[in-house]
């Protein structure tokens, strides 16, 4: 696609000639009507004044005009008709003019033939007319007075008078096609600028600046267009809206320029790619859509939209960097879905909002996604009075030592209890991080965690609180302000505390990441690493950050002995000894399980077995109830645990 710089008015200007010619072929059109009305004048002039060769002569003219008129219909031929119609009346002038003594005055009319002739097509014709005006000057002199006193002196007044006033015309035709042409130019200058002008602003106001595709004012005319159809003539069509995955990041990571350049990349793909089956446009930030007229099915929609997906998740290689981007693409249909254009374009905004969240390329709109998202948006809403309405708290799910029985610490577990209902975190969770009302609510949870723990601490409990830090809290510019300083405050021995965090948030940006460990392990708490083993799995990272201990992710423990030999949970165990951090293993529901843990020398499990999360009065009982080993190493050294239900 050519990428035009639209700042830049454009440089050609349309061909003045042909501008100009136009507007002398319309005058001389003009001309020609005029002449054929002023002989049908002059016909019923002299048959009234009884002018008899008069009448005729006019009556001959009406009718040559009318064939010239007749005969060069097209404009292109305006040269000749306007020579045409000028020397037929020049004949016809000086035959009038010598017809009738009463009329020789009608001689004068021949200097405005020069006139006519300057006027409509400038002085090179008008010469030519000049020197016809000259002959038929010579031949009225001759025809009336004979050849031999014609130019006598007896008649030297009026050959002067008549001659001059033709040359003195011609002089003046001359000059004043100077003006003349100097003010046409002008004004089609004028004309083609304005032109070009408005060109250019409808250009600006239709395309977007960056990419060169359709804008989103554009796109909404063209799709309006196409839904205005009538139920005799509608002709199916798809809209697919398409959103990147990932270019914040690229654009925050790299630089506006990167990902303006990714965009412009993104747009070239559709184009390139699309452009039989598809009209692209930009509606904004990474946001694209397609119009794809004359969809016989929704099969061929999904086609295109699989067609595009596999386009954009190609890699992106710009500058010194490569990175891939994903799309999620909604697909709407006309008018299957809807009639009207807004919601076509709404209906695929949730139809691509329901892919994105499913993280698959491409979703068909449904009329329940309306629903949902319509459900989803009410929780949202909800969610974001809940912090003030006090409707969060935290249950606690305890953490046992293999190797002594005891519960050394407790996760802080959020709940959310909205309307009698206790909603569980998967749910809300990524709604709060999306919104980043995480942030407040995360600092909340660092409160209530640590105020929980100092009045553990006050009874005498000898244990540890592990708080969920998601990405959303680490990341964000107000770290110290939301999660150092509320541990800080809170007076607890930050010893007792645990961080766990994800993977993915170490491998985001490493630099930052040690920064910010450091500054949570300044306070004297650990870090643990929440499900690890689901995430990137890349092993190098571990060594750069100072990691205390990680969380086999529940995954890799379900199973176990059913369906698999807890190989990946083995690797995990002896990974850790390697590096010197201790393991802690996820969601140990059977005794086996937990067997298969200690043989493996994991330090600590986590789970239904031993307990569910629980409210803090409950789980404290627990803390006094170390489930001791009766006898070592036999397998029945492992009791059952006095579960205690929330
Ligand atoms: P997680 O950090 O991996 O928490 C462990 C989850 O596994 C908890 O679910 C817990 O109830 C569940 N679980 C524990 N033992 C077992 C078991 O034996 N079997 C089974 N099937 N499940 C078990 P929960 O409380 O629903 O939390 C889910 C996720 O929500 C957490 O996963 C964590 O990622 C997030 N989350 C929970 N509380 C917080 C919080 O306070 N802050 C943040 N940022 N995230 C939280
Ligand atoms: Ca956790
Ligand atoms: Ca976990």
């Amino acid at each position: 696609m050519s990428q035009e710089n639209i700042d830049d008015p454009p440089t050609e200007i349309l061909a003045e000639t042909s501008n100009v010619s136009e507007l002398r072929a319309q005058r001389v059109w003009c001309l020609a009507r005029v002449a054929w009305f002023t002989w049908i004048f002059f016909t019923a002039y002299f048959w009234w004044r009884e002018h008899t060769i008069g009448v005729v002569v006019s009556a001959v003219e009406v009718c040559l005009i009318q064939l010239i008129i007749g005969r060069d219909r097209q404009r292109s031929q305006y040269r000749r008709v306007m020579n045409l119609t000028l020397g037929v009346c020049a004949c016809g002038i000086l035959l009038v003019s010598i017809s009738d003594q009463a009329l020789r005055l009608t001689r004068f009319c021949f200097p405005v033939s020069i006139l006519f002739a300057s006027q409509l097509s400038g002085v090179r014709d008008a010469l030519m007319w000049l020197l016809v005006n000259l002959l038929a000057h010579t031949m009225y002199f001759v025809m009336t007075y004979g050849p031999a006193e014609a130019y006598s002196w007896l008649h030297i007044d009026e050959v002067i008078i008549i001659y001059g006033v033709s040359i003195c015309t011609f002089f003046c035709c001359q000059q004043g096609e100077a003006f003349y042409r100097d003010r046409t130019k002008g004004l089609v200058d004028l004309s083609s600028t304005l032109q070009k002008k408005s060109e250019w602003l409808e250009h600006l106001a239709t395309t977007d600046s960056l990419t060169g595709l359709i804008n989103r004012y554009e796109f909404l005319q063209q799709l309006r267009r196409r839904t205005n159809q009538t139920a005799e003539h509608v002709q199916r069509m798809a809209l697919l809206l398409i959103d990147m995955n990932g270019f914040k990041e690229i654009n925050d990571t790299l630089g506006h320029p990167v990902g303006d350049r990714a965009l412009i990349e993104v747009a070239n793909r559709l184009q390139d790619g699309l452009k039989d089956v598809a009209i692209s446009a930009r509606l904004g930030g990474d946001e694209f859509c397609l119009i794809c007229p004359d969809i016989a099915s929704v099969p061929e929609a999904k086609a295109i939209a699989e067609r595009s997906c596999e386009l954009l998740n190609r890699t992106y290689a710009i500058n010194e960097f490569e990175f891939t981007m994903g799309a999620s693409v909604g697909i709407a249909l006309y008018p299957d879905h809807t009639h009207c254009a807004t919601e076509l374009l709404a209906f695929a905004d949730t139809a691509m909002f329901c892919a994105k969240e499913k993280r698959i390329g491409f979703e068909v709109y449904d009329p329940n996604m309306t629903k949902q998202l319509i459900e989803h948006r009410n929780m949202q809403e909800k969610l974001s009075r809940a912090l003030a309405n006090n409707e969060f708290f935290l249950l606690y799910q305890p953490q046992v030592d293999i190797a002594t029985q005891r519960v050394i610490a407790v996760e802080a577990l959020v709940r959310w209890r909205h309307q009698g209902t206790v909603i569980p975190p998967v749910i809300f969770i990524p709604l709060l991080e999306k919104s980043r009302e995480i942030i407040a609510v995360g600092q909340w949870i660092i409160r209530e965690a640590c105020r929980q723990l100092k009045v553990w601490e006050e009874s005498g409990y000898d244990v540890g609180v592990s708080i969920n830090l998601s990405s959303v809290q680490f990341n964000d510019p107000s770290f110290e302000s939301n999660v150092l300083a509320p541990l800080m405050q809170s007076g607890v021995d930050a010893r007792k505390v645990d961080f766990e965090i994800t993977e993915s948030l170490l491998i985001d940006d490493v630099n930052s990441a040690t920064q910010r460990l450091l500054q949570l392990k300044e306070t004297g708490a650990t870090i643990s690493v929440d499900d690890f083993g689901t995430g990137y799995s890349s092993l190098a990272y571990l060594r750069h950050f100072s990691l205390d201990r990680l969380k086999i992710d529940r995954a890799f423990v379900k199973d176990y002995p059913e369906t698999d030999d807890g190989l990946i949970a083995k690797s995990i165990i002896s990974l850790s000894s390697a590096l010197g951090l201790k393991v802690l293993a996820e969601g140990v529901e059977t005794q086996a399980q937990l067997e298969f843990l200690r043989l493996n020398c994991c330090d600590e499990y986590q789970g239904y077995f031993m307990s569910p999360p629980m409210p803090a009065e409950d789980v404290a009982k627990l803390f006094s109830l170390p489930f001791a080993l009766s006898g070592g190493e036999s397998d029945s050294a492992l009791q059952a645990p006095q579960l205690v239900h929330p």
